[in-house]
């Protein structure tokens, strides 16, 4: 046998990197690498696949620099992270916040990886970010922001390579942005490039509520599996931008009772139920939820702390953490962001009986309908929005079924269930595929 031929020493297990298991509670990409050695160990993973994914496949930093409307030159930075593209192009959002990090957009990245293999959509994951406060800027910094950082990230975006949507702090209208500057350098309209764009520039119906409504989706199936009403259930909200107003719009309109909402404003609260298209209009006109007369204000610091049956925690990672787990009332929860529950929380509830329906099935609803909006963008045929959501019903029925049945099959959480199924599609995917070269 040449050296070159001789079989080189195969470890058995993956490679553990020494900040996982123990590594920083809020530290997302830690929690994320600890959930995936979790369900990796589960499933007895075998250790190229678990390698690869410990890894993100491109990570692009880029400076973005802006010309603000006194005058000065402000320079932002931004991440565009592609984890994996073993089951299609990549897909994930764009979050505008003051705490982005490389860690935190490499976990988001992750978990998009995850969602989409979850619920057997054709993408990858990836995830994009700009450390700014867009609460401190106006419309046309903002505009300019917006423009110069897809120019930037145009490097390694497109409808075949990876498609960027709305998250934390961005929105249709940043969406329509990135669509036109992408457009404008390509020379014609690329509406597949982003999705959760306006409707009227090759948005889909339905897109704007899919991640609230799927929310509430798969909070029925849960329902329906464990054998609990929620017709009248008492549920709180916690984060009212867009996920979190239209899972409130979700579970009003189909008879669950709102008790709680919070935003970065404060909290309310009424055990009787809240009106919710009422506080909508209030937030609307009130920049907040803060002052909401018909109920009582409870501080943003405690909120996820209030009595009711169902917790949809809806805006950012680390709500429940070590530190308020268990004092966490609901039963069940329901997440709604992405990353909500460490996993050290994760611990404390389980010991304390609370069912978790993870991120990466329960908040899914977005990314399905984004998937939807790219279909419709690639063949320029536009659906109903009652097809819309039909077919995202019947998507969200079925993963939750499935990873349902899984958690069941192999006594493992929810959350397992999920990353095993998810997992399974994926390590498949890159089994299929080989490695290269
Ligand atoms: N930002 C959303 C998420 O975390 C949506 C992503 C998408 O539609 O691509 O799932």
């Amino acid at each position: 046998m040449t050296p070159q031929t001789k079989a080189s020493p195969r470890p058995l297990k993956p490679s553990v990197s020494p900040e996982m298991n123990g590594g920083s509670e809020l530290n997302p990409w830690h929690q994320a690498m600890s959930q995936l050695d979790h369900a990796g160990a589960l499933m007895k993973m075998e250790q190229p696949v678990l390698e690869r994914l410990r890894h993100c496949k491109r990570i692009l930093e880029v400076s973005v620099p802006v010309r603000m409307d006194d005058g000065t030159t402000r320079v932002f930075e931004g991440y565009r992270i592609q984890h994996n593209l073993d089951r299609g192009p990549a897909k994930g959002g764009i979050r505008y916040h003051p705490q982005v990090s490389v860690d935190e957009v490499k976990a988001l990245a992750f978990w998009m990886t995850m969602k989409c293999a979850v619920v057997n959509l054709p993408y990858g994951g990836a995830k994009g970010g700009v450390i700014c406060d867009p609460k401190t800027m106006s419309k046309t910094e903002l505009e300019r922001l917006t423009r110069r950082y897809t120019s930037e990230i145009s490097i390694i975006i497109g409808p075949d390579k990876d498609i960027p949507a709305p998250d934390v702090n961005t929105n249709e209208q940043i969406m329509g942005w990135m669509m036109d500057t992408y457009s404008m350098t390509i020379g014609y309209s690329a509406p597949g490039v982003v999705t959760g764009k306006p409707v009227d520039i090759g948005g889909s119906l339905g897109r704007r509520e899919a991640t609230g409504l799927g929310v509430f989706y798969v909070t029925r199936e849960l329902a329906k599996a464990r054998g609990f009403d929620l017709k009248g259930a008492p549920v709180a909200i916690q984060g009212f931008g867009n996920v979190g107003s239209n899972a409130a719009k979700a579970f009003h309109e189909r008879g669950a009772k709102v008790v709680g909402v919070s935003d970065v404003t404060g909290g309310i609260y009424n055990e009787k139920g809240l009106d919710v298209d009422d506080l909508l209009a209030y937030a609307a006109s009130n920049h907040g939820i803060s002052g909401y007369r018909k109920a009582q204000a409870v501080p943003v610091e405690s909120f996820v702390e209030v009595p009711c049956q169902i917790l949809v925690p809806a805006a950012m990672e680390n709500t429940i953490t070590s530190k308020n787990a268990h004092k966490v009332q609901a039963r069940y929860i329901i997440e709604g962001a992405n990353g909500p529950t460490t996993i050290e929380a994760d611990k404390i509830l389980a010991q304390k009986g609370v069912v978790i329906v993870p991120d990466i099935l329960a908040n899914a609803g977005g990314v399905t309908v984004s998937y939807f909006e790219w279909v419709q963008d690639i063949q320029a045929y536009f659906w109903s929005e009652k097809d819309v959501f039909a077919k995202l019903q019947d998507i969200l029925v079925l993963a939750f079924k499935q990873v349902h049945d899984m958690s069941v099959k192999k006594s493992v959480d929810l959350r397992m269930g999920a990353f095993m199924v998810g997992l399974e599609r994926l390590a498949q995917a890159v089994r299929l595929r080989g490695m290269f070269p």
